[in-house]
């Protein structure tokens, strides 16, 4: 009986031992324990395209109004005038607000304006993708759009589309361009232009552009330079033995000539 009670003790002494024992090397380990640092996981960059996106979606929920400090969207449009190149001058003696305003030139659009602190307005483009596009680069995009209505008719026109280079006839509608064969679209552009170059007229030549969905179009104040492009462009180089149809991908190799 009593070796009965004894082995019975032994055996709770040991169990309590090991309890000790692990509860001391929990708390070993625990003081022992270096904290490293939290890592914080990198923020996967959002892409301009995004930043695009979503200002043209805020821009369109927000519709037309003040922007004020206090607003719960003022941070977004504060974020993007600092990544604008031109900052400096356009915010200048402080952001009082932003507004959103109807664009009354174009008809097509909703503009932004900076409210400066001395009540000063400022208009400034929110679409990043044309932060950094030079001013031939926009020209000649809009000029390209304007007589875009000449080549849909020629391509509209074809029985079969299939791309001159490759020849690849599986493409969707959207991937075939129609392409100058002989003269190039910038030869075109620049005997254009150069009939403006002179004193009088220079600055007829437009120096700033609409955007609409990602196009690069001419304001409503340039509509005479359009009409006269288009016109000079149909007259002279609307020939449909000039033109031929590519695919999107040998256009782009083909550059842009
Ligand atoms: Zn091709």
């Amino acid at each position: 009986m009593l070796k009965i009670i004894t082995k019975k003790v032994t055996k709770r002494i040991t169990r309590m031992t090991q309890i000790k024992i692990v509860k001391q090397r929990a708390l070993k380990a625990k003081t022992n324990r270096v904290n490293k640092p939290k890592q914080i996981k990198p923020q996967k960059p959002i892409t301009k395209a995004a930043r695009v996106r979503n200002m043209r979606d805020l821009i369109k929920k927000l519709g037309r109004g003040i922007i004020p400090k206090e607003h719960s969207s003022f941070n977004h449009f504060y974020e993007l005038i600092q990544r604008h190149p031109k900052n400096e001058s356009i915010i200048g003696v402080g952001i009082h607000a932003f507004k959103i305003e109807y664009d009354y030139i174009s008809s097509r659009t909703n503009t932004i304006i900076l409210i400066r602190t001395d009540g000063s307005r400022v208009r400034f483009g929110w679409n990043e993708n044309n932060w950094n596009k030079t001013q031939t680069r926009l020209l000649t995009e809009a000029m390209r759009n304007a007589i875009e209505p000449t080549s849909t008719e020629y391509k509209k026109k074809q029985t079969g589309l299939i791309c001159c280079i490759c020849k690849n006839d599986k493409l969707s509608y959207n991937k075939y361009h129609v392409d100058h064969k002989i003269i190039p679209f910038s030869r075109i552009r620049d005997a254009y232009l150069k009939e403006y170059d002179y004193e009088s007229i220079r600055s007829f030549i437009p120096k700033s552009f609409d955007t609409y969905r990602g196009f690069t179009l001419f304001k409503e104040k340039d509509s005479g330079f359009k009409k006269e492009w288009i016109y000079y462009h149909d007259v002279l180089y609307n020939h449909p033995e000039d033109y031929q149809i590519l695919c999107a991908s040998c256009n782009s190799t083909k550059g842009n000539k």
